[in-house]
């Protein structure tokens, strides 16, 4: 069965009690048990809640594994994978990694006795020369936030299975629709669900999601111990989200390919960074492990005023942090995404205070086009 047949037939389509097409909110938190020596499958809902469960098996499915989590958030996700990790423990960092995930690593987890060194990763030598006797992890972003980096995830893998480390991916501005890094043989996979997962705008979520029968142990544990469970309501809304994901997605990049090439084609613009421009330095890499470029792409501008008018005054794309949403969403990863990171750190990275990054949604791509060009070319 293909990616786009498993959203909508995965297991999780029906409610196995009335047969309804939608797996109902189980809106409780503990369960009724009827003998002392053997409680029932349910007990407590941050060990585990019906709706929450149909939601975790889907992600599995789809991402090609076996087993999922969903977490109160994409940050709550990455930092349950993260406790993973001990004192000691030294990983090595693809260095334009989302914002909130270079802060919590370079803060508590640093605190916590837990090393980091970030590399450019799109030259896995880079990836290797980091790599000490204390090394445990080798955590990616591909492509990047927000400059859209690709990092060859088989390169990264074999690197990491030589050395016994694990490999952990951020699959966010992809989704298991266009990649799928399980299946090159990256040991977890993280979402923000908030964003193309959901779709929608309204749901803060994150996932973990794993192959390996012990590994999957070791995160239901700290699931669990840690407790930063999704609730059912969310459950239910990403479930939903997630039915639409194919023809969001579909439409949204076919949008984004369109706009990156307009976008190349202005004077007034500097740099497009979009894996679907065959420009892109990562280019062929990216098409040999996922099956499409994605609905975000960045975009450099002449000048730092210029660039706050198309911020401010664009009128079909909203200026929020964010992505994947069915509006378009623009942003300015200098101020948000990667406001927790030092400005230093930031130029280093090429996170300039020229740099906007633009997230397609499902308007008419005339008329985003029309709308940039008014403010652009205006
Ligand atoms: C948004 C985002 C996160 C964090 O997710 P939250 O749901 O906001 O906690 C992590 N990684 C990437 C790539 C993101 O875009």
């Amino acid at each position: 069965m293909k990616i786009g047949t498993k959203i909508i037939h995965n297991g999780h389509g029906i409610d196995p009690y009335t047969k309804g097409l939608s797996i109902p909110i189980y809106q409780v938190s503990t369960f009724a048990q009827e003998s002392v020596d053997h409680f029932g499958k349910w007990d407590y809902a941050r060990s585990g809640n019906p709706t929450r469960e149909a939601l975790e098996e889907t992600i599995a499915i789809l991402e090609n594994g076996t087993h999922g989590f969903a977490f109160a958030s994409g940050m709550a996700a990455i930092s349950s994978a993260l406790l993973l990790f001990s004192p000691g423990d030294h990983l090595v960092v693809c260095e334009d990694v989302y914002g909130g995930a270079f802060r919590v690593l370079t803060t508590l987890f640093k605190r916590l006795g837990i090393e980091t060194t970030f590399v450019d990763a799109t030259d896995p030598a880079n990836i290797a020369a980091a790599i000490l006797p204390a090394t445990k992890g080798i955590y990616l972003e591909t492509p990047s936030n927000p400059l859209l980096k690709v990092t060859d995830m088989a390169a990264a893998v074999a690197l990491a299975k030589s050395r016994g480390l694990l490999t952990l991916v951020d699959n966010t501005f992809m989704t298991p629709y266009l990649q799928r890094p399980l299946e090159l043989g990256c040991d977890i996979v993280l979402h923000s669900g908030t964003k193309f997962l959901n779709g929608h705008s309204d749901v803060i979520c994150g996932f973990a999601v794993v192959r390996d029968e012990a590994l999957a142990k070791r995160i239901g544990f700290v699931q669990n111990a840690f407790g930063a469970v999704l609730g059912p309501q969310d459950s239910w809304l990403v479930l939903r989200g997630l039915k639409t994901l194919r023809v969001r997605l579909e439409e949204s990049q076919k949008s984004a390919r369109a706009v990156a090439e307009w976008l190349s084609e202005q004077k007034r613009v500097t740099e497009v960074f979009y894996p679907g421009l065959p420009s892109h330095p990562g280019y062929a890499v990216h098409n040999s492990q996922a099956a499409g470029p994605g609905a975000v792409l960045s975009f450099k501008l002449e000048t730092v005023e210029l660039t706050r008018r198309v911020l401010e005054t664009v009128e079909l794309a909203a200026f929020a942090v964010s992505l994947g949403g069915v509006e378009s969403i623009i942003s300015y990863p200098a101020k948000m995404s990667h406001a927790a990171m030092p400005p230093e750190e930031r130029a280093a990275r090429g996170v300039t205070d020229n740099l906007v990054r633009l997230s397609v949604g499902l308007e008419e791509c005339e008329d985003l086009i029309a709308d940039l060009d008014r403010v652009i070319n205006g």
